[in-house]
């Protein structure tokens, strides 16, 4: 470990993410399933404030903080340790995370939590260690960290992890209906075993989602989006399809679950109707939060290291 000066406290924010297309696969003899899956990180951020400390702890501010644990078995703290033992470092950390993604719903936030922690104390602890070395950390943490630091759109095969990225223009907007009570991702993929036993061997992404996302025409986009995972996480939680009911009668140009669900995406032709369309949303009643939000956002990054004098 580089032992130069320590910053005082460093700022990073990640982002959640959707999932643009997600198309499943079947289970493998470890029950995890192939999946096929385009990602787009969006601009509703997890925020994690690292500074110096005995041990390593973490703790929680924000719309969901009630949800997480702030004790090891958080996956800022997971990361944290990881970093830890593979960097050899021996000072500890306070990870102060303000949370904004929605807790169990399908949009990654704890894969943010986990790669802003990772960045965040590499930055702080001054590893030396190169960013390729903290993305094998990432995979190691869960199969969406990885995206979650690099951000953008792109394509992940395998579990999710084996990531390429898409080539995509233009600036999405998405409203998000989100429920406060998540959904587990292991109970949605029992339901969908159930209401899938005979799935297609090898899930794959049509060329007209990279052709869609090259065109950055959200018409073309609107035409492809799916997921899988759609009507299991219907029937685990009905407020999935009232939102989406709601969004048939909007001028949203399609909606689809996030991830496994329940939070629901309808892309918007441009930010005002999607401010039209939240407000909508609102007044039918059919979710409990509602936000505007674009893609494709950029993936952890530092905002500001505190200097000295400002600690
Ligand atoms: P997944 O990442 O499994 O697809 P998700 O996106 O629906 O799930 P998350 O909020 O990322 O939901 O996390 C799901 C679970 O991870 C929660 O049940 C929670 O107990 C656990 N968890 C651990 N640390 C965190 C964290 N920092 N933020 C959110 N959840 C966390």
């Amino acid at each position: 470990m580089n032992t130069s000066v320590m910053l005082p406290a460093v700022h990073v924010r990640a982002p959640g993410m959707l999932t643009l297309v997600l198309r499943v696969g079947p289970a493998g003899a470890d029950g995890d399933h192939q999946l096929a899956t385009v990602y787009q990180a969006v601009s509703l951020h997890e925020d994690v404030v690292a500074t110096p400390a005995e041990e390593i702890t973490v703790s929680t501010t924000g719309p969901w903080a009630d949800r997480v644990a702030d004790d090891e078995t958080n996956l800022a703290c997971r990361a944290a340790r990881l970093l830890a033992e593979a960097s050899g470092t021996s000072t500890g950390v306070h990870l102060q995370i303000t949370k904004r993604v929605p807790v169990g719903g399908g949009m990654a936030g704890g894969s943010a939590d986990a790669a802003a922690a990772l960045l965040a104390c590499d930055l702080l602890w001054q590893t030396g260690l190169a960013r390729e070395e903290l993305g094998h950390l990432a995979a190691e943490l869960g199969a969406d960290v990885p995206f979650a630091l690099t951000g953008g759109t792109a394509v992940a095969l395998g579990r999710g992890d084996r990531l390429t990225p898409a080539l995509a223009r233009g600036c999405y907007h998405w409203v998000l209906g989100i429920r406060a009570q998540g959904l587990s991702t292991g109970e949605v993929f029992t339901e969908w075993d159930r209401l899938h036993p005979d799935p297609e061997p090898v899930p794959h992404i049509d060329d007209a989602v990279m052709a869609a996302l090259i065109s950055g025409d959200p018409h073309r986009l609107a035409e492809v989006l799916g997921n899988d995972l759609d009507d299991a996480a219907g029937n685990l939680a009905p407020a999935v399809q009232q939102v989406q009911q709601v969004l048939a009668d909007s001028p949203a140009l399609a909606s689809l679950v996030a991830g496994s669900g329940p939070t629901v995406a309808a892309l918007a032709p441009d930010h005002p109707t999607a401010v039209e369309i939240a407000e909508t949303l609102r007044t039918a009643r059919v979710a409990d939060h509602v936000e505007v939000v674009t893609g494709p956002a950029p993936g952890a990054r530092l905002l500001e290291s505190v200097r000295e004098d400002e600690a």
